[in-house]
């Protein structure tokens, strides 16, 4: 479905582990200089650096349809090994999950801390929503800090790759980079102009320096200058994506036209409209807790029907922390509202937007795939999936992204050497 020039943050970077962090290898293909901002070294997470050794964790792995007990070994950057049984002394041991992708994200909105009351249109419409006032005020530095702090949260709660749509043209662009540069985390960075004009000449850096453009809806755009952006995208290969029918239902002929790569919302979607999207072939993602705060509902079950391909984000960084746990247990509570979808589900729906970075991957854990994992202190077996839907972020044991460990691993208790002699110098002192 994707243009084949965005396998390169998947599968294409795999023999080299210098652009399995995002930036990196970023720099190499788009002309754009990465800021030289520090935004301090509070957010940094103290990720190792791939190892050339097969690394292994043991437990229950997800093969894309259930629950298998067994081992899961990677060197550098890729799944290397699956085997049942358990390895002897594994990095970890639990459940076992690729690396969540959230396939919705504004990361710079996390610049937004105080308490919010108002509509949808006075908070985030463009151009003069709070948030978007808020960006246009802050300095660099606040912004790259405030993004780094929700790229940790997503870290953290198990997330290693995502989507953002970024706003600030071509500046907010290296702001995410830049604060994408210290973390070991894939993003898909989608810019869009500073304003709701079309600009060839901005479109064009734009488009060089991103993985493709995506904007906030339809209806707030010149329809002529919408049409440009989306044929410049296709033009160069790369993403178009929009929000859609979110606070209004748009018209879903005019939108398809612009040949996305995936629609936000679809709240006031008919299912005329959603039975357009699956003949499309076009994803839709789902934001529930966004929408909640707004006072309405998507219907899961009901898209699914339609034979929709669904994903879940997370949205604004300032109404929700870009949690995916959190996004996913949410999600699948408001499903049950409208009849219910099983939990497998749910967790295919924070799994397959990796998709838009390789179209080749998977959700299932599988050799050859980018060592992208999750290890949940959690009950395995049938009540696998179960167990996600009751995940917080205090189960998440171990984090692999792109073959980098998150925490990185203290001395082990086992090695008895490393602990030895501090234990002689304390019952010494206490004599
Ligand atoms: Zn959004």
């Amino acid at each position: 479905m994707r243009p084949p020039s965005h396998r390169r943050l998947g599968g294409g970077s795999r023999s080299n582990p210098l652009r399995s962090g995002g930036a990196d290898g970023r720099k190499s293909f788009h002309a754009i200089n990465i800021p030289r901002i520090s935004a301090g070294s509070e957010e940094r997470l103290n990720a190792t650096q791939p190892s050339r050794a097969v690394q292994r964790v043991s437990g229950w792995f997800y093969d894309g349809q259930r629950f298998r007990e067994g081992t899961v070994g990677w060197e550098e950057d890729v799944v290397v090994e699956i085997r049942s049984g358990r390895t002897r002394r594994p990095l970890a041991e639990g459940l076992i999950l690729p690396g969540l992708w959230n396939a919705h994200t504004h990361l710079g909105d996390a610049i937004v801390t105080q308490e919010l009351k108002g509509t949808i249109e006075e908070l985030v419409a463009p151009p003069h929503g709070l948030k978007h006032r808020v960006l246009a005020k802050a300095k660099d530095a606040a912004v790259i800090a405030a993004m780094r702090r929700a790229m940790a949260t997503m870290i953290r709660t198990g997330t290693t790759g995502f989507s953002d749509f970024r706003e600030g043209g071509l500046n907010g662009l290296k702001l995410l980079y830049a604060a994408l540069a210290a973390m070991p985390m894939q993003g898909l960075a989608l810019g869009r102009p500073v304003g709701l004009s079309y600009d060839s000449r901005e479109v064009a850096a734009i488009l060089r320096a991103s993985d493709g453009i995506a904007v906030s809806s339809y209806i707030d755009w010149p329809r002529d200058a919408i049409e440009k952006l989306a044929a410049d995208a296709r033009r160069a290969k790369k993403i178009f994506a929009i929000h859609c029918s979110e606070r209004v239902r748009e018209e879903i002929d005019a939108v398809l036209d612009l040949s996305p790569a995936f629609l936000v919302h679809m709240l006031h979607a008919t299912d005329a409209d959603l039975e357009r999207c699956a003949d499309a072939h076009v994803p839709i993602v789902v934001c529930p807790r966004s929408n909640a705060f707004f006072g309405m509902t998507p219907d899961i079950p009901g898209m699914l029907r339609q034979g929709v391909e669904l994903h879940l984000g997370t949205d604004n960084a300032m109404i929700n922390t870009p949690s995916l746990l959190r996004e996913m247990e949410f999600a699948y509570r408001v499903a049950r509202m409208k009849g219910g979808v099983p939990a497998r589900e749910i967790l295919e729906m924070a799994l397959r937007g990796r998709r838009l970075a390789d179209p080749h991957a998977t959700s299932a854990i599988r050799v050859g795939a980018r060592a992208d994992l999750v290890i949940l202190d959690l009950p395995g077996g049938r009540s696998g999936f179960a167990s996600i839907l009751r995940a917080s972020a205090s189960d998440v044991r171990l984090v692999v992204s792109g073959g980098r460990l998150w925490p990185a691993p203290s001395p082990s208790v086992r090695d008895a050497s490393m602990i030895r002699g501090p234990r002689r110098r304390i019952t010494r002192s206490t004599r």
